[in-house]
């Protein structure tokens, strides 16, 4: 039995100086033995919301996660830190999985992770009733607890069957935890799970070390490769696409230039995906290129950016992709590139599906959401969480629209000028031809349907092809104008947009920067201060090199042995004891007896 505090803990055994938001609150209320639902979102540091109660406590600390995939990685990383663990499910040989029983009954473990449908039979349960006789249960965790959630596309109904803990273990206490914020997933965890006199403890769902940026699309290749050559020379990345071909045009061409990037789709057979998956998770620097098949479970701490070449599908989608980015708290980046061809055509996908009418709304106006987020002037990070809820005062200095803020202007005469022309036309035509009308281009198409005698023809040439261009997308984003899918795609005016065309409303529309490439600002200097010029400099490289030379010999990824943040601070502080190197945030005592004179030596070689 372990007498220590949660503090004390916290600091030995993990090495880091002060709990983090909700943190203390939860640990205190489990560790005296009361149910808890945490909601935090991700990389807010729900982890240690379980494992320090389940190392104050006597017992066995048992946690339920259907990730499988994940369990050796958080293993190996509580081995790091001295904490005995081991983990049960289907990936285990029969002999192994015989030898963490062994290792149950002799008392030897602090933590088991284990799959729900494991757990659940008979003879695992009639173990842990035994286990509890000798040396007692710590608690219960319920990792990923939305997966009891028959809405959301988590599901597991074994997950459901988990109210047999409570029935069978009345005074071990439970903890649920999920990075899933909605209020009707929080209220089907609850009555799922038999929680109803648990205390919950919800954090602000804010990740404001994640910067949003939203570009105009303009040749999106290029525009990647000069996000990624800016910032991301040698980080580790997710790009997201809609399609398995994009993903793998995509991935080539960023081979092609270059770059560590791999493919990953569904269409992929599974242990490609898995060797894929795996390197990108031990290795550093590799960008992931892939559908939205890719991403649950990841909990890669040093993910640096998150970018989107095509829209996915709601603000809620952006929130979890670009949510894998920097879980460590250190700056990422969510960057998305879009454009009107991307608006239209997420119409037509979601309009044309098999789903019944009914849904088939729910998901437009999922998709209006996020195309407001995409043209909002607005803080980003107070839209995104104005979504969920969640107040937040704005002026954020982590988004594109407060580090440079957007320029409006009066588009009521442009809009009215789009809107006539589009009615002029018949309502059948795209973008371009109706930008042709206006401009009073001289084209095929015009001669052949005598657009050269409307009155629109040649009205709009103040505007430039690109701003025509910037008007259709922000009327197609706010809905004034709707895609006709019998009349291939087509726009078509909606009644919203009636008062304007009778110019009873104005209209105000973002002015889209020119694209220019640029380089960082001064704010942005600061926010990413931790690795400008860092990529570069011997004793953060010769830190990475050692690091990576440890996780190769032990076949652990590199973050398990130490965090960037951790190597950051050594570069920063330069400790030259063991004494001072404790002192990093990171350096618990088993890694300071691990690792500490590895690493003082590293630091000295290269001051
Ligand atoms: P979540 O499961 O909520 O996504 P994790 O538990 O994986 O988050 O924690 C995210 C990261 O933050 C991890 O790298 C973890 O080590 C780190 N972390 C958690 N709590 C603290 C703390 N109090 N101080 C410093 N780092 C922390
Ligand atoms: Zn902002």
């Amino acid at each position: 039995m372990s007498n220590d505090t949660p503090n004390k803990i916290l600091r030995d055994v993990f090495g880091y100086p002060k709990f983090r938001g909700n943190q203390e609150n939860v640990i205190e209320h489990v560790t005296n033995g009361g149910d808890a639902l945490v909601l935090m979102p991700t990389g807010g540091g729900k982890s240690l919301c379980y494992q320090i109660p389940a190392l104050c406590r006597n017992g066995l600390g048992i946690i339920i996660s259907p990730l499988i995939a994940l369990m050796q990685d958080q293993v190996d990383a509580l081995k790091q830190l001295g904490v005995s663990a081991a983990f049960m499910n289907s990936s285990l040989d029969a002999e192994a999985a015989r030898e963490v029983s062994r290792q149950l009954q002799r008392g030897e473990l602090k933590l088991l992770y284990v799959a729900p449908e494991r757990l659940m039979t008979e003879s695992f349960l009639n173990l842990l009733e035994r286990l509890q006789q000798d040396n007692g249960i710590a608690l219960f965790a319920i990792d990923e607890a939305h997966c009891v959630s028959q809405w959301g596309h988590d599901f597991r109904p074994e997950y459901r069957a988990l109210t047999v803990l409570h029935e069978r273990f009345p005074n071990v206490p439970r903890i649920a935890l999920t990075a899933t914020a909605d209020a009707p997933t929080r209220r089907e965890i609850v009555e799922r799970l038999a929680l109803e006199h648990a205390q919950q403890f919800i954090s602000s769902f804010d990740r404001p070390n994640i910067r949003y940026r939203v570009t105009q699309k303009n040749n999106a290749r290029q525009q990647l490769l000069s996000f990624l050559e800016t910032e991301h020379q040698n980080d580790a990345g997710i790009v997201y696409c809609l399609s398995r071909k994009k993903v793998e045009e995509t991935a080539s061409w960023l081979k092609e230039q270059g770059w560590d990037a791999l493919p990953y789709h569904a269409g992929l057979d599974a242990a490609m995906r898995s060797e894929y998956q795996r390197r990108f998770i031990r290795e550093e620097g590799v960008i992931m290129v892939a559908t939205v098949a890719f991403g649950m479970g990841i909990d890669k701490p040093n993910v640096r950016f998150v970018a989107h070449l095509d829209l996915p599908k709601s603000l809620e989608s952006y929130y979890q992709e670009t949510g894998r980015a920097g879980r460590d708290g250190l700056s990422a980046n969510a960057w998305m590139t879009y454009g009107l061809g991307d608006v239209v055509s997420m119409r037509q996908m979601l309009m044309s599906g098999e789903a019944p009418e009914e849904r088939k709304r729910v998901e437009l106006q999922k998709l209006d959401a996020l195309l407001g987020y995409c043209e909002t002037t607005e803080c980003r990070h107070q839209t995104v969480l104005r979504y969920f809820g969640e107040e937040h005062p704005g002026d954020c200095g982590q988004c594109d629209n407060c580090l440079e803020p957007v320029d409006t202007w009066d588009a009521t005469q442009a809009a009215q000028m789009a809107l006539s022309c589009v009615y002029r036309t018949g309502q059948r035509f795209g973008v371009g031809h109706l930008i042709d009308v206006l401009l009073g281009k001289a084209t095929a198409k015009i001669e052949q349907f005598n657009h050269q005698q409307l009155s629109t023809f040649g009205i709009g040439k103040e505007l430039a092809q690109q701003q025509w261009s910037s008007v259709y997308r922000q009327l197609v984003a706010a809905g004034l104008l709707t895609v006709d899918m019998e009349a291939y795609g087509g726009l078509k005016l909606d009644e919203i947009a009636r008062p304007v065309l009778k110019g009873q409303q104005e209209v105000w529309m973002r002015r889209d920067a020119a694209p220019v490439k640029r380089t960082r600002t001064e704010r942005d200097g600061k926010t990413r201060e931790p690795f400008s010029g860092a990529t570069s400099d011997r004793l953060w490289l010769a830190l990475k090199a050692k690091r990576m030379g440890l996780a190769r010999e032990q076949g652990v990824p590199p973050y398990v042995i130490f965090h960037d943040s951790t190597l950051l601070e050594m570069r920063e502080s330069k400790p030259g004891s063991l004494t001072e190197m404790a002192r990093i945030s990171g350096v618990g005592q088993g890694k300071l007896t691990r690792y500490g004179d590895d690493f003082l030596k590293v630091i000295e070689e290269n001051c």
